[in-house]
């Protein structure tokens, strides 16, 4: 199979969102019914993704996935045709596999087509006796086979389109964005959001004429609109009485403004509802893949309700309209300049500190921002504008570089300093993190070991599927893994116990409330601590002012600690001196020291 055929096959299981998802009784029906046909104990429904077979639904298997590479089910996903193996003891391929060494000694597998051509993974019957099959009961596992993948695609278009106006709905519209800025990134484009009616006349005309007016009145907009489009364009139901559309690229904006007022003078005219609803639309000129699908569906509503509010009937989403969006845009912007020239940017270190022996144990990196311009800008500011952009990539590529640089200088010169790095959500999305992160070590000569990952708690429940599956690829390299702002998003204690981290920091904001004498804090403070403990987890407590809450938290048992108290972030000469002085014997440990950077 090429490399691209795979990408594609690969991308196709991966949209239909099915790896890693729970057991579901429409699919383990069919099982049965495979292995009852068969008269065998073992079936399963099983998709190949990069590495793994991933069972969907499965009856006599204990475990939930398999290694692709000896997996016959992988061979059926790549041929996309039937596979049967009578006998495995005779079989050169599969006599010595994964599944022949289980004492497997028959299999017949149909493939999972997609509408595309691209096989998912295969329906599979196994036997541990030899076994012949008819053709009869390849041609029932076959349908079989194809029942699973109505059911796949069923599952599919369920929750992307809505079920009163038929219109595919806020989910589709945010997938097909996204997948617009796959194909198309850099284009320009406009989103339009029309808003039917104003919520007190959305209130007014159920109660007057009942909710499936609205339903009516919706699809009949949905209808006029997606004619006045033309075909193969969809419009979109992402709201009760919203609907939105994209633009095909090459308009003007002026352009394709004057379109929108006809088109709503248009809508308006066509509308037995024109004299109690009023209609406004947001239009919101974008970048592909420079704003995330949310957010422009979120600027469309916002330019909608601009409209309403000055009486319009098109407003237009600008940035410039509002101070913060101006503000961050110029953040972007001279962010990524600072990026590429790099003599703006700095990495400061703040040391950590073990609470039982009162040494530093090592350092966080913190990145520092001066534009030549804007002076400091502090990462809190500036670091969730580019979270979500290209520009988290790059931004952490750079302080891994300079940070493992670091790392590697100061070991040179005597001082084994372990470095803690944090990292955004979206690298997680990066394919190739943990292989350039791997690179990125060799490059610099310093063991994984050195190196801690620090990802923020909500960064973490993103998409914890993907996210546990990232840490594992992290933590197989070994680098640690810390969780930042323990305690300020709402993971579960079985979600905790599933990721692969070594270490929680708790955040500041506890530790600052503990401060200030706020019992509630302090026996949260407690708690955390000895649920990381009992998940065999090290616990930092971040943001330490004074030596009072350095003694409560050794005595609640706290491992580590970082904060002003010992020593703020420092340049990094300042830490080396400040590291030596500090963990001499001569000067007790404990002592607060060096510049602030
Ligand atoms: P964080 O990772 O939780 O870092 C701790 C923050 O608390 C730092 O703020 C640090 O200067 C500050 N801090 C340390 N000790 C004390 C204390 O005793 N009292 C108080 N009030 N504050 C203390 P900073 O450097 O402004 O960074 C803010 C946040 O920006 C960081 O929170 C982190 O989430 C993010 N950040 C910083 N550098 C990077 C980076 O290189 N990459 C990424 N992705 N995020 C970064
Ligand atoms: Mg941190
Ligand atoms: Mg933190």
């Amino acid at each position: 199979m090429g490399t691209d055929d795979e990408i594609a096959r690969l991308d196709a299981l991966r949209q239909l969102n099915l790896l890693d998802t729970p057991t579901s009784e429409s699919f383990d029906r069919i099982t049965r019914m495979a292995a009852q046909i068969f008269d065998l104990p073992i079936a399963a429904i099983s998709l190949t993704d990069s590495d793994r077979q991933w069972f969907k639904s499965r009856i006599g298997v204990d475990h939930q996935e398999l290694g692709r590479a000896d997996a016959p089910c992988a061979q059926v996903a790549e041929t996309t045709s039937a596979l049967v193996i009578p006998d495995f003891s005779k079989d050169a391929r599969y006599a010595d596999s994964t599944l022949g060494r289980q004492g497997i000694l028959f299999y017949a597998g149909a493939p999972l087509v997609t509408d595309d051509g691209h096989g998912l993974g295969a329906l599979c019957v196994l036997g541990t006796e030899p076994r012949s099959v008819t053709p009869q009961e390849m041609d029932a596992l076959r349908d079989l086979a194809a029942m699973v993948m109505a059911q796949v695609e069923l599952q599919h278009a369920f929750g992307r389109i809505d079920p009163v106006s038929g219109l595919p709905n806020r989910t589709q519209f945010q997938e097909d964005l996204d997948d617009l800025a796959r194909e198309h990134p850099g284009q320009a484009r406009f989103a339009v959001l029309v808003d039917l009616a104003r919520p007190d006349q959305v209130g007014s005309l159920i109660r007057v004429l009942g909710a499936n007016f609205i339903d009516e009145f919706v699809a009949m907009a949905g209808r006029t609109i997606t004619g006045l489009l033309g075909p193969n364009r969809r419009v979109y139901h992402v709201g009760v009485t919203q609907l939105a559309f994209l633009s095909e690229a090459g308009h003007s904006q002026d352009a394709y403004r004057a379109i929108l007022d006809a088109g709503m003078k248009a809508t308006t005219k066509a509308s037995t509802m024109r004299f109690v609803t009023t209609l406004t639309a947001g239009l919101v000129p974008f970048t592909l893949g420079r704003m995330r699908s949310r957010d422009v569906l979120r600027a469309a509503h916002s330019a909608a309700q601009d409209a309403r509010n000055s009486e319009g009937a098109v407003g237009v989403f600008s940035p410039a309209g509002d101070d913060p969006h101006l503000r961050n845009y110029d953040l972007l912007r001279a962010f990524g300049e600072a990026i590429e020239q790099g003599d703006q940017l700095r990495l400061a270190f703040q040391p950590r500190i073990s609470l039982a022996t009162g040494k530093c144990i090592g350092a966080e990196a913190l990145l520092r921002w001066l534009h030549p311009e804007l002076g400091v800008v502090s990462p809190g500011e500036f670091i969730p504008v580019i979270e979500n952009t290209g520009l988290a990539r790059s931004t952490t590529q750079w302080v891994l570089d300079a940070g493992l640089a670091q790392v590697r200088a100061w070991q040179l010169a005597g001082v084994h300093v372990p470095l803690a790095i944090n990292i955004s959500a979206s690298n997680l999305e990066e394919e190739d993190f943990a292989a350039s992160l791997a690179l990125l070590l060799l490059k610099h000569q310093v063991p994984a070991g050195m190196i801690e990952l620090e990802l923020t708690e909500s960064a973490l429940m993103e998409d914890s599927g993907r996210a546990i599956r990232r840490l594992e690829a992290l933590r197989a390299i070994g680098v640690r893994i810390a969780i930042d702002d323990f305690g300020t998003g709402q993971s579960s204690l079985a979600y905790l116990q599933r990721l692969p981290a070594q270490v929680v920091k708790i955040d500041q904001s506890f530790i600052r409330g503990m401060a200030a004498g706020n019992a509630r804090d302090r026996i949260l403070v407690r708690t955390m601590i000895s649920l990381a403990h009992q998940l065999e987890l090290q616990v930092v407590a971040e943001g330490v002012e004074s030596a009072e809450v350095d003694a409560v938290l050794a005595t609640l048992g706290c491992d580590e600690a970082q904060g002003y108290h010992y020593a703020p972030p420092l340049e990094s000469a300042a830490f080396a001196s400040w590291f030596h002085r500090f963990n001499s014997p001569a000067d007790g440990a404990g002592h607060a020291a060096g510049t602030g950077a």
